[in-house]
């Protein structure tokens, strides 16, 4: 192919080398590729909520993207502003001829990548825009189920049916491809990335789950070369391990630094019943996907076309209980706590803090927990993480209400049954027997007196296993 272009490439999402389309394009294209990062911190935060965790996990995996570059004798040039505006000055002052960038599926983007394109055709610059975040493309699934978002898996997988399955990953761009930019490198601007910039302070604890494509290509490659370290459901062994037992790849999916479809490939060279299960899960994100490309108000109730209208209470002192871990269950609150010390917490975890916010226990809006969970998980997410609180507080994506509702305390007992997790996190109940450890409100005085832990009033909520008929009064 001939190389005749100046390009930008605009790393979004997608902050990765490897299986990487459209920039593989652009190096195959071009005499000079400017890799470029746009960070409007005020656009960003609009859109989504960081905490200082899911803030280091961003800028981490930038720092890596930087170093991958610098090898290949460029940078990443961290541009500041609005997008249109500092594209289009970029693009003047170095007589660009392409663009090019990794599709994205959610509304927001797509409207903003209209616009740009728009302005950038003016300046006859061509764009080239590839898929890479997700496996299929949002808009096709779409036309293949007949112009109707699937609402069940079932329906999913009907519709990707005779699709084209999911190929090899593209090559990795290397070294040979890149040429440097331009004499004056504007270099990667270490301070403009800092915390301060996103309004927080850097975070004290070291990370236990660190950014970039490195990172998350070692994390599956451990994972393929010993098996046993994934499983879906011994996740509290995490708790001994100091890491979890799933992949806990999504922060990376999150933001690219792992291709899905290197991942999906990979799942190949697990033991067959364990590859049958990553690529499971793997499905479940595409669906998501593809409800979010299309649904306007995706991470609210009201003006979402798919979710069900419910009245929920109002109640600031129960939902600050819950954000803050003191509800007085402690599993629950050994949950939130993690959360937010840590960013990551299981998936099983997720619903049984999700489920005790809404239909389960408190019976508060959905909406109060997607936003907690978007700021402080470091792999929050727009379409999986609304997609998921719609679909376990039934919100969507069922055709009628689980009958079952989740006890906190029978849930602990299963999934806790040694006390570790719940201990490490409520560590004011380290010395209470087992037997009170999630119950604590039952233990006798002089039980209460040896653990050094004295109930003065119970939980101000208590387990309701009828809630599901309040679910159904509500809901009709
Ligand atoms: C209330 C709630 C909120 C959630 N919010 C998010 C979110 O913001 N971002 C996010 O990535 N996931 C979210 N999930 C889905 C799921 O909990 C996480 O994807 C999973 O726990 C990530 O851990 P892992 O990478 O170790 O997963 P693994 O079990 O190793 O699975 C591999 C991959 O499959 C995908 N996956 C796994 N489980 C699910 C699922 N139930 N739905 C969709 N995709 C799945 C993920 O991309 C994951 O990386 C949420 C789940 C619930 C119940």
């Amino acid at each position: 192919m001939e190389k005749t272009h100046r390009t930008v490439h605009w790393f979004r999402k997608g902050l990765r080398l490897h299986d990487n389309e459209a920039l593989y394009h652009a190096v195959t294209t071009s005499q000079v590729v400017f890799p470029i990062y746009i960070l409007d911190v005020d656009w960003q935060t609009e859109k989504e909520k960081f905490s200082a965790l899911k803030t280091r996990f961003l800028i981490e995996c930038l720092r890596d993207l930087d170093e991958g570059l610098k090898k290949y004798g460029t940078r990443l040039y961290v541009l500041t502003g609005d997008a249109t505006t500092v594209i289009k000055k970029f693009c003047k002052e170095n007589e660009i001829t392409q663009m090019t960038w990794m599709k994205d599926a959610e509304i927001f983007y797509r409207e903003r990548d209209e616009e740009i394109t728009k302005v950038v055709h003016r300046m006859e610059i061509k764009t080239k825009s590839f898929l890479g975040h997700t496996l299929y493309d949002q808009d096709e699934v779409i036309a293949k189920n007949g112009g109707k978002i699937p609402m069940d898996l079932s329906e999913f997988y009907a519709a990707i049916a005779d699709m084209e399955q999911p190929g090899a990953p593209c090559p990795t761009v290397t070294a040979k491809h890149f040429k440097l930019g331009s004499k004056k490198i504007i270099i990667f601007k270490k301070s403009i990335l800092a915390f301060g910039v996103w309004g927080h302070q850097a975070p004290r604890s070291l990370p236990i789950y660190r950014g970039g494509e490195r990172q998350a290509l070692k994390v599956l490659q451990a994972k393929i070369n010993d098996p046993t370290l994934f499983t879906l459901n011994g996740f509290n062994q995490g708790v001994k391990t100091k890491l979890p037992h799933t992949t806990y790849l999504s922060a990376y999916q999150n933001y690219g630094c792992i291709s899905t479809r290197h991942f999906w490939k990979a799942a190949e060279k697990l033991p067959e019943s364990k590859t049958i299960m990553l690529r499971g899960q793997i499905m479940y994100r595409e669906f998501f996907y593809v409800a979010a490309s299309q649904v306007n108000n995706f991470t609210k109730m009201a003006g979402n076309r798919i979710c069900r209208q419910i009245e929920w209470y109002k109640n600031e002192e129960h939902l600050s209980a819950w954000q803050e871990g003191r509800t007085g269950y402690p599993y629950i609150d050994a949950v939130m706590r993690q959360l937010v010390t840590e960013g990551f917490i299981h998936h099983l975890n997720r619903w049984a803090v999700a489920s005790f916010l809404t239909n389960g226990q408190l019976w508060l809006n959905w909406e109060h927990g997607q936003e907690m969970f978007e700021e402080h998980q470091i792999d929050g997410d727009y379409a999986m993480n609304a997609g998921c609180w719609m679909w376990c507080t039934g919100s969507a994506f069922m055709d009628s209400i689980s009958e079952k509702t989740l006890d906190p305390v029978k849930f602990a007992r299963r999934w806790d049954p040694e006390g570790h997790f719940t201990r490490k996190y409520c560590p004011e109940l380290k010395n209470m027997p087992l037997k009170y450890l999630f119950s604590p409100w039952e233990a006798p005085v002089n039980v209460q007196r040896y653990a050094q832990f004295f109930i003065l009033c119970l939980p101000v909520f208590q387990f309701q296993s009828n809630y599901i008929s309040l679910w159904r009064i509500m809901t009709n």
